[in-house]
């Protein structure tokens, strides 16, 4: 009997693949079968691990320095990995950072640095995997928005606008690609322990924890069992929708 959850014979490429989620990520899609790319900016030694992990599997994996930032970089990125590994399915755009300030205080490098990788990046790397997945009349697309992006935080204007028009891309994506199969989703992870978050004070931590209505922070495969999920045929009704994966923090 075939498992619609699996992913078997699948190629996909998750940015930012060498640590917290992007790392899950990619562990899990290579769990369930597929060959794995990743992304980088400097964590060199981070991402041949992450790829000795995912040839451990029995997978392929790829491993590429590319600044999201950059389009000519992600186009070199897929085209490498439709001539290695034949194909591309799915695409998760997770690579992110954050630079927090009140916007009293934030400068415009940091405005731009966050609204740049965050969100320029995911237009980078979807237009340049839009062709090989046309292609192949199919295939699926994945935004790591947050939680922020939906109900907003003090001192991320620059984030939450970030994370906020990933949706909004998501959404627009969906629409234009849907007549060719390819389904275009997000993820709006809550608080999440990984290194972005763990440069937060300890009683900050501890005040956001108070409010998760599951009274704890998430770990990474709380995310990546969701990107397995989209990225299955098991989802292959849903696009234009951004599932929270928060404990209940934003409801
Ligand atoms: P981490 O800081 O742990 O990891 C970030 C990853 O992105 C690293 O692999 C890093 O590469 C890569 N990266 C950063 N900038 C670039 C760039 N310019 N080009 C290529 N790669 C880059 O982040 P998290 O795992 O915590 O977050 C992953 C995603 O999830 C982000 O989009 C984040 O906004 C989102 N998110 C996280 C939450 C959380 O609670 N942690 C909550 C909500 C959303 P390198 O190692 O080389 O620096």
């Amino acid at each position: 009997m075939s498992n619609a959850f699996s992913l078997d014979g699948k190629v996909c490429l998750v940015t930012g693949g060498t640590r917290g989620i992007g790392r899950s990520i990619a562990l899990a899609l290579a769990k369930n079968g597929a060959d794995v790319a990743i992304t980088f900016a400097s964590s060199v030694e981070a991402a041949a691990e992450v790829k000795a992990e995912i040839e451990a599997l029995g997978r392929k994996a790829l491993t590429f320095q590319a600044d999201a930032v950059d389009f000519e970089q992600a186009e070199n990125v897929i085209k490498s990995i439709t001539e290695e590994l034949g194909k591309l399915d799915v695409l998760v755009n997770n690579a992110g950072i954050t630079r927090d300030n009140l916007i009293m205080r934030m400068s415009q490098e940091q405005w731009d640095e966050v609204i740049n990788t965050n969100l320029k990046s995911v237009f980078n790397y979807s237009k340049a995997a839009i062709r090989p997945l046309m292609r192949q009349r199919n295939g699926v697309i994945i935004n790591i928005s947050s939680v922020v992006g939906l109900s907003g935080n003090a001192g991320q204007t620059n984030y939450s606008a970030s994370k906020a028009g990933l949706i909004g891309f998501t959404k627009s994506l969906a629409k234009e690609l849907s007549s060719r199969n390819i389904r275009v989703n997000a993820i709006a992870p809550g608080y999440i322990k990984t290194e972005m978050t763990g440069k937060l004070p300890e009683d900050v931590l501890k005040k956001i924890e108070a409010e998760i209505p599951l009274g704890h922070a998430g770990e990474t495969d709380d995310i990546s069992n969701g990107v397995v999920f989209l990225s299955s045929d098991a989802a292959r009704y849903i696009t234009g929708e951004t599932i929270r994966i928060d404990g209940g923090m934003a409801m």
